[in-house]
């Protein structure tokens, strides 16, 4: 999964159903610099003649059937619902999720630690990513994706984000997130959240059985992900998910 294409859902002792997935890291790519490692964002200040190159990288190593529908990703809960015409779909579209029944189309996430969400429904007829920081999660993008599914029984990847023993938070997320164990508060220090678990509790309400935790911080492995609460100007990793059967 990290750094290799995977069979999805051998993730949760599946059968092969055709869908593949993977995840990027910043071990490739540039040696150096604020960007160094394998940068696939448009949208953080870096050359964009070397994030095409990397892109086009992309494509070739993990030999993907098509360029990654790229999103323009708002914190919000609009998921785009990807047919089969590639010209009616607006490129960079603004979403924060995307959702498809078309073989062969690549669904991408960019991030540096909100959390990748990959989403395949179990018989693998279809698929969705979701990009869910806490804002996101709030906004109800995790829900709007299942939604898209119509009942079909869901299994659910929750990819590299900023972990619990990172995500130092304010006394105002007492309100936002008040559920019991979600906030971890230390003595004399701030809170800290978990959002892999807001997301997974998210997920269970809404019915999905079958969730895989990554259980990778970003702001831990700072030689694998790129973080932008480490290190502020910063790349995006990506996790993408494509059906290969017809
Ligand atoms: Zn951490």
């Amino acid at each position: 999964m990290i750094n290799a294409v995977t069979d999805f859902h051998s993730l949760f002792g599946l059968p092969d159903r055709g869908v593949r997935a993977v995840c990027t890291t910043r071990q490739t790519g540039r040696r150096q610099g604020v960007y160094q490692g394998l940068n696939l964002a448009t949208h953080v200040g870096d050359d964009l003649k070397v994030v095409i190159k990397n892109r086009e990288w992309l494509r070739r190593q993990f030999n993907l059937p098509d360029e990654p529908r790229w999103l323009n990703q708002v914190h919000g809960a609009q998921i785009l619902e990807v047919g089969q015409n590639l010209e009616r779909d607006s490129a960079d579209a603004a979403a924060d999720g995307a959702i498809t029944l078309v073989s062969n189309t690549v669904l991408a996430i960019l991030t540096a630690d909100c959390l990748p969400i990959l989403l395949a429904s179990c018989d693998g007829a279809r698929i969705a990513v979701v990009h869910a920081g806490w804002r996101g999660l709030l906004a109800g993008v995790i829900e709007a994706a299942v939604a898209g599914f119509e009942g079909a029984p869901v299994c659910a990847w929750i990819g590299p984000g900023m972990g619990p023993c990172h995500f130092e938070v304010g006394p105002e997320f007492k309100a936002l997130f008040p559920e019991p164990g979600l906030l971890l508060s230390k003595p004399g220090q701030r809170d800290y959240l978990d959002l892999p678990e807001a997301a997974n509790r998210r997920l269970q309400k809404v019915g999905v059985r079958q969730i895989v935790q990554s259980e990778r911080c970003t702001v831990c492995e700072k030689d694998t992900f790129y973080s932008y609460r480490r290190e502020g100007a910063t790349g995006r990793f990506a996790s993408l998910l494509w059906r290969t059967l017809g």
